[in-house]
Order: structure tokens, then C-alpha cells, then sequence
């Protein structure tokens, strides 16, 4: 297995929605073991096949049962509401407090084949939304309201160049590290 690097907010295939998977093989295989080794190499508990610069519709993640994997995903119900402080391993370092729906259905397919359906809430259903946008070339950024994005971009924009923005992330979340994705 190898670890591939995670390409970082300014890196346009961030932004480009991911083609469905059409055929598991051997490399989409490999794709996934070095996904998942990419993932435990970056400290995140979830990532998506863009942030490694392959527009496949596919994540893997841990929430701390062991790796699993996603294809072809798609979230067919979302309910409730749930503010949660968010980290991107492709925007490393920025926490950003969002509210998204709570609860989350989402149907997939594993290595096999196999259709898997998940209901989750809070974190494991906030990983699921985080890496589905990705897969739609949506950045949490795009999840915040206009006032706080404008907050968020000037702080990347500041960190480039080399001004100190930690109090104005402060204003961005509500808690401490929580794992990125
Ligand atoms: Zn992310």
C-alpha cells in the first residue's frame, strides 16, 4: 500500500463533480487500499476519491470500527438538524461550525458488490454528507452562509499571506479539533 498526497483547496478537481464507478477491478481495489492508508496517513476519518485527484464516485472512512468503503453512494433521506464543527483534510487546519441535517440515509455499494444501506446522525452522518459533496465538487466552505464564508475565504486568503488568523477562526467554531474528512 502507499499513501497518496491529498490535493488542497485551489486544486480545481476539488470543484468537478466525480464520475460513477462502472467496474470493481484490481486497481480500483489498490485505489481503495491506498485511499484508506491516505486517510490513517492524514489522521482523517474520512476521504473522498477527488481529494486524491480521481473523479470516481467513491469514499472511504473509520469512525473507529475499521475502514470501510462507499461507491457509487447517494443519499436517498435527511432529517433533523445538527450543528457539528467541521474539518476538510483538503483545507487542512480550518474548522467551520455547520448546521446540516442530522440523520442520514444513504445506499451504496461495497468491493463486492454489495448493496450496503446505512441510517446514521451526528458524526457518522456528517461524514457521509461531507464526502458526498465531495463527490458533487462541493467544499464545505459552500455550506456556510454568505456572512461566514466571507470570514472563512479571508482567512485562507490571510493565511497565504502569513498574517496571523487565529482569532478570527475562533469566531468560525465552537469547540476544539474534531477529526478532519
Ligand atoms: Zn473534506
Amino acid at each position: 500500500m502507499s499513501s497518496y498526497p491529498v490535493r488542497v483547496y485551489g486544486d480545481p478537481v476539488l470543484k468537478q463533480a466525480a464520475r460513477e464507478v462502472d467496474q470493481v477491478d484490481g486497481s480500483l481495489v489498490r485505489l481503495v487500499d491506498n485511499m484508506v492508508e491516505t486517510m490513517y496517513d492524514s489522521e482523517g476519518a474520512g476521504l473522498a476519491a477527488p481529494q486524491v485527484g480521481v473523479q470516481k464516485r467513491l469514499f472511504v472512512y473509520d469512525v473507529g470500527e475499521g475502514p470501510e468503503v462507499m461507491i457509487n453512494p447517494s443519499i436517498v433521506e435527511l432529517d433533523g438538524e445538527w450543528y457539528y464543527d467541521e474539518g476538510c483534510l483538503s483545507i487542512p487546519g480550518l474548522r467551520l461550525g455547520i448546521v446540516r441535517p442530522n440523520r442520514v440515509h444513504i445506499r451504496g455499494y461495497d468491493l463486492d458488490g454489495e448493496e450496503i444501506s446505512i441510517e446514521a446522525d451526528e458524526f457518522l452522518g456528517r461524514v457521509f454528507q461531507h464526502e458526498v459533496d465531495h463527490l458533487d465538487g462541493v467544499l464545505m466552505l459552500e455550506r456556510l452562509d454568505d456572512d461566514m464564508r466571507r470570514q472563512a475565504l479571508r482567512v485562507l486568503r490571510d493565511r497565504e499571506l502569513g498574517l496571523d488568523t487565529s482569532a478570527m477562526e475562533a469566531k468560525l467554531v465552537s469547540a476544539d479539533a474534531q477529526p478532519e474528512v
